[in-house]
């Protein structure tokens, strides 16, 4: 059994975004020679969050229109009064900060259609992906 952790960094490209960050995991998969066992991705950020789910544009559209309206950026928030993006932690409860992956022969058991998600509430910025693998 090992336990292989690597940072992955990505650069979002406005405030509210979501990039596919599924390839940039597939590549670090190989570059550890994954074989069988589960990968963690865990975001230590409070203003994005990460999902897994089709990156159908249209649909990547509904899902910021979802979460604009759950957590608006315009609105009476008290953590604004210290910060600017209340809306963007709200995101990150909604969301969540991290997923788990099965992976078979170094491969992600994604399904057809699912990709893994970055949501960011605050950007441009960069953003760091913690990896865990653990398998063999
Ligand atoms: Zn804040």
């Amino acid at each position: 059994m090992r336990v292989i952790q690597r940072a992955i960094q990505v650069e979002s490209r406005k405030r509210i975004d979501i990039l596919d960050v599924t390839e940039f995991v597939r590549e670090a998969l190989r570059e550890i020679s994954a074989g069988d066992g589960i990968v963690n991705l865990f975001l230590p950020h409070t203003t994005a969050a990460i999902t897994l789910n089709e990156a159908e544009p249209g649909l990547l559209d509904d899902i910021e229109n979802l979460l604009d309206r759950l957590a608006p950026e315009l609105s009476d928030y008290n953590h604004n009064r210290i910060d600017n993006n209340a809306h963007a932690h709200l995101r990150n409860v909604l969301v969540g900060s991290s997923v788990t992956i099965p992976v078979s022969g170094g491969n992600l058991l994604l399904g057809t259609w699912q990709r893994i998600l970055l949501l960011e509430g605050d950007g441009p910025r960069t953003r760091t992906i913690v990896l865990t693998y653990i398998g063999l």
